[in-house]
C-alpha cells in the first residue's frame, strides 16, 4: 500500500489522497481546490495522474472541497464507481450541478468581457467542467449505508461510520491488505441541530486525520437556541431585519430547525422567515429525503410536529425576482441567504441594502476566512465595501458560532482516543500549518505516536 497526499495538504481544501494497493489506483475524496485564482486554476484543472487509471473513489461527504472536483475526474475519463453514503449521493446531485452552473456562467461573464477587450476573437477560457461532466458523474455515485462493508478491490474493503460532521458525513475504515487504515473526513462535534453525534472508532494502524481547529478550542457560550433567541427578539423589538449569511447546505436547515422550534415554544415572536437560496431549497429535500439519518431529538420532532424545515412563517425563494422583493418589505424578518462568508450570492444584495440601518442585525453563523466580507463584519470594521462601493455598518453585527461543524483541539483528541491503540503513524491533513503542528505536539505527548504533515505530493509506504 502507497498513499499519496494531493488535497488537502498543509491547507484545508482540496481534499484527494491517491491510495495505491496491489498496483490498481484508488481515491479518497477529490475535493475542489480553492485558493488563489491562478493556484486554484491549475490544481483543479491539471490532474497530477491520469483520470483513467484510478479504480474507484470513496468520498468522505458532500461538502465541495471533499466532492467538488469529481466531475473534472470523469472529464477526464474516470468512469469507475464513487462509493459514499446515501445521503451523500442525494446532496451530490444539486451540489455537483449547482458548481457546475457556477463554473459556466464564471466563465461566460469573463468571455464576455475578453471578447470586448479584442474584438478580432482572442483566447477564450474554458469552464473547469460543465453540466454535462456533472451529469456523467452523478450516476457513478454508489450509495453505501454506514457500517456495511463494501469491496473496493480485490484486497481492499472499507466500511463507513457516522462522522457528525453533516448530513451524510462518514470517518472511512479501509481494511488494505490485513492493514486498517482510517481517514477521518471532516470531524464533526456533539449536540449539533439535527446530526447524529461522531461515533465512537475502532483501532487502526494508520490514520489520515482532519486538523481544522488543531490550535483551538472552541467557545462554550451557553445553548445557541436561547443566544438565537436573545439576537431575534431584540432586533424584532426594533422593527429590524436580521440578515443572516449562512451556507446553503447544513447550516441553512440548522437554523431553519431552531427557528421553528423557537417559534412553536413562543420564544420569539412570529415574524416571517425567508430562505433565499435555490440551493438551499434543493438541499432541504434532499434533507427531508433522509430523515432516517437525523439524531434521535430531529426524528422526535419530524414525529410530534412535522415537517422539521416547513412551517407557516416560512417561505423558501427560489426566483431572483421574489429576492428582489424583499428589499421592499418592512421589517422586523429574517433572511437566510448565501454564501456564508458573503463573498457573493444574494446575501450581497440583502447586506448593501440593510447594513446602514441601525435596527437591522447581520448574524454570523460560522467560520469567516481571513480577507472575506464576512471576516471584516466580524472584526467590526466601521466602513466595508459591497459591490465596490464604500457603506457604513450601522448595523449590528451578531455571531453564533457554536454551529461550527468541526472538532476543536480537545474534540479530536478525544475522538482520537479509541483509535489510538496500536497507531503505528498519523498523518494530518485539512489544516493550516500553525493548527497542524500545534495538534502534532499535542498527540505526540499525549498519545507518543508519530505524526506526518506531508507536503502536496509527498507519498508514504505505511508498513515498510
Ligand atoms: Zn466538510
Amino acid at each position: 500500500m502507497k498513499i499519496t497526499f494531493w488535497g488537502a495538504a498543509r491547507t484545508v481544501t482540496g481534499s484527494m489522497h491517491h491510495l495505491q494497493v496491489d498496483g490498481k489506483n484508488y481515491l479518497l475524496d477529490c475535493g475542489l481546490y480553492q485558493g488563489r485564482r491562478k493556484d486554484a486554476e491549475h490544481r483543479n484543472r491539471d490532474l497530477p495522474f491520469p483520470a483513467r487509471s484510478i479504480e474507484a473513489v470513496v468520498l468522505s461527504h458532500a461538502h465541495i472541497d471533499h466532492s467538488g472536483n469529481l466531475p473534472t475526474l470523469v472529464r477526464n475519463g474516470f468512469d469507475g464507481p464513487i462509493y459514499t453514503t446515501p445521503p451523500t449521493v442525494d446532496l451530490c446531485q444539486s451540489m455537483l450541478r449547482d458548481t457546475a452552473h457556477i463554473q459556466e456562467s464564471d466563465t461566460k461573464f469573463v468571455n464576455k468581457r475578453l471578447e470586448r477587450r479584442h474584438r478580432s476573437g482572442g483566447e477564450m477560457v474554458e469552464p473547469l467542467y460543465t453540466m454535462e461532466d456533472a451529469e456523467k458523474t452523478l450516476p457513478l455515485l454508489r450509495p453505501v449505508k454506514y457500517h456495511t462493508p463494501q469491496q473496493v478491490g480485490a484486497s481492499f474493503s472499507y466500511q463507513a461510520y457516522d462522522a457528525g460532521h453533516m448530513l451524510g458525513s462518514s470517518a472511512v475504515v479501509l481494511e488494505v491488505e490485513g492493514q486498517r487504515l482510517i481517514f477521518s473526513g471532516d470531524v464533526g462535534r456533539v449536540h449539533l441541530p439535527i446530526l447524529r453525534d461522531p461515533e465512537v472508532m475502532p483501532t487502526a494502524d494508520y490514520l489520515i486525520m482532519e486538523s481544522t481547529y488543531g490550535d483551538r478550542l472552541h467557545k462554550d457560550e451557553g445553548l445557541v437556541a436561547d443566544r438565537l433567541a436573545d439576537v431575534i427578539n431584540r432586533t424584532a423589538a426594533r422593527g429590524g431585519k436580521i440578515i443572516v449569511p449562512a451556507f446553503a447546505v447544513g447550516r441553512t436547515q440548522q437554523l431553519v430547525l431552531l427557528l421553528h422550534e423557537l417559534t412553536d415554544r413562543n420564544r420569539i415572536p412570529r415574524i416571517p422567515l425567508f430562505v433565499d437560496s435555490p440551493l438551499a431549497v434543493n438541499v432541504t429535500d434532499a434533507f427531508r429525503k433522509n430523515s432516517d439519518y437525523f439524531d434521535a431529538e430531529t426524528r422526535a420532532y419530524l414525529l410530534n410536529n412535522g415537517d422539521p424545515f416547513g412551517f407557516k412563517m416560512l417561505t423558501y425563494i427560489r426566483e431572483a425576482a421574489e429576492s428582489k422583493k424583499l428589499n421592499d418589505l418592512h421589517g422586523p424578518f429574517v433572511v437566510i441567504s448565501a454564501s456564508g462568508m458573503c463573498e457573493a450570492g444574494r446575501i450581497l444584495h440583502h447586506l448593501r441594502n440593510n447594513i446602514e440601518d441601525p435596527r437591522n442585525t447581520v448574524l454570523i453563523t460560522g467560520f469567516q476566512a481571513e480577507n472575506t466580507l464576512g471576516r471584516k463584519l466580524v472584526e467590526k470594521w466601521p466602513e466595508v465595501n459591497i459591490f465596490g462601493e464604500p457603506m457604513r455598518v450601522r448595523a449590528e453585527v451578531a455571531s453564533l458560532l457554536e454551529l461550527s461543524g468541526h472538532a476543536d483541539q480537545r474534540e479530536l483528541i478525544e475522538w482520537l482516543a479509541p483509535v489510538s491503540p496500536n497507531l503505528k503513524k498519523i498523518f494530518l491533513v485539512h489544516g493550516e500549518p500553525p493548527a497542524q503542528q500545534a495538534l502534532a505536539k499535542l498527540i505526540e505527548e499525549r498519545y507518543r505516536i508519530p505524526v506526518a504533515i506531508p507536503a502536496r505530493g509527498e507519498s508514504f509506504n505505511p508498513g515498510l
